[in-house]
């Protein structure tokens, strides 16, 4: 079953067309990774996905009903979508845990202890159980990362959505992310992943998307992407990266 795509999407700041028609989807369990240089539109494709910026043009479709552009049908969404970005994006002034916690009281009001609860268990599958008491800037920004996907997955999110995960980090800290990602795959989360870890897309995606000026030039399977791509803009952005 299809649980995220879009039909058409369009997306313009000013002058300027990011998103050129963009027509994707995923499967329940899949795994797509979306590749790309900088600039070529793929922070504001995941943004788009669950409304951070607004579409111009085009269908945003979520278990096979399209997203009225109105509150209530963007914070359902938004109940379902989880987002992971670069920067992490924790609460500065919360402990580990309450970052967890928070968004299961106030989105879903669920019940201090029993949210507490939730979290702790999350805390631990990304191994950052014994930090719940820190605070942010008191741990490294791969653990910080791991807070970060555990808060998305506090809520049971049905597909999360990451954007660059690893770019900020220092490289001996990207491995114990990365883990955290290809340990939720495995247990068969949707996932949407716009990456610069080559290595990794291939192992864990089910297909990678290449998108180049807001357009996708390519997909296909990591070996049809990786091994065989036929697009002469793939060939030279996955040159440059080795
Ligand atoms: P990528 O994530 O692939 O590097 P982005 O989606 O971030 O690309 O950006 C695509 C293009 O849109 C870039 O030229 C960028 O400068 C522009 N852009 C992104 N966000 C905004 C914004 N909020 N206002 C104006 N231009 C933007
Ligand atoms: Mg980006």
């Amino acid at each position: 079953m299809k649980v995220l795509e879009t039909k058409n999407l369009h997306k313009k700041f000013h002058k300027l067309e990011v998103l050129k028609g963009i027509d994707f989807s995923i499967e329940q369990g899949q795994v797509i990774s979306i590749i790309g240089s900088s600039g070529s539109g793929k922070s504001t494709f995941l943004r788009c996905l669950n409304f951070l910026e607004k579409k111009d043009k085009g269908d945003i479709i979520y278990q096979s009903k399209k997203v009225e552009n109105k509150a209530s049908s963007i914070t359902e969404l938004r109940k379902h979508v989880g987002m992971v970005f670069q920067s992490f994006n924790l609460f500065q002034n919360m402990t580990v845990l309450d970052n967890v916690a928070s968004g299961l009281r106030i989105v879903n009001k669920m019940e201090k202890t029993k949210a507490e609860e939730t979290a702790k268990e999350v805390l631990e599958k990304v191994g950052m159980l014994d930090k719940a008491n820190e605070y942010p800037a008191r741990i490294s920004g791969g653990q910080q990362q791991r807070v970060a996907i555990a808060r998305a997955l506090a809520m049971s999110p049905d597909v999360v959505l990451f954007d660059e995960p690893t770019s900020a980090l220092d490289p001996e800290l990207v491995a114990e992310v990365l883990s955290v990602m290809q340990d939720m795959a495995k247990e068969g989360m949707t996932m949407v992943i716009v990456t610069h870890e080559m290595g990794f897309a291939k192992e864990v995606s089910d297909r990678v998307i290449f998108l180049h000026e807001g357009k996708i030039a390519e997909e296909g399977t990591p070996e049809e992407v990786f091994e065989h791509p036929q697009n002469e803009r793939l060939q030279s952005f996955l040159n440059s990266m080795t």
